[in-house]
């Protein structure tokens, strides 16, 4: 179980109910799936180096070495990724490899 309150993406508000399948806002009425993350996922079209889509909890491994940003830490090619987020904006994943928050491009992963 997740302890962090998720906010409503339309109003921001933090009084939702869960129905079964969705999150629903007691603010504006806007239904949203929580467990995957961000409601504009859907949207987000999102593949890997093969072209195969990815969504939100799958599994990836890296194509290639990747040195992390702002260290001299190496991210070996064949890590695997486990329950990706898809995001927007400069990189299309948000994952963690070896307990490490990892921001990746999709063009660097394929998926498992
Ligand atoms: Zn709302």
């Amino acid at each position: 179980m997740s302890e962090t309150t998720p906010i409503c993406p339309q109003c921001g508000s933090n009084e939702h109910y869960f129905d079964g399948t969705f999150t629903v806002c007691l603010g504006c009425g806007h239904e949203w799936d929580a467990d995957a993350g961000a409601e504009n996922e859907s949207s987000l079209n999102v593949k890997d180096s093969n072209g195969n889509p990815l969504a939100s909890g799958d599994d990836v491994i890296l194509i290639k070495d990747l040195k992390l940003k702002g260290s001299s830490s190496v991210l070996k090619k064949g890590a695997k990724a486990k329950n990706i987020r898809l995001v927007e904006g400069d990189h299309e994943i948000d994952c963690k490899i070896d307990g490490i928050k990892i921001m990746l491009k999709a063009c660097f992963v394929k998926k498992v």
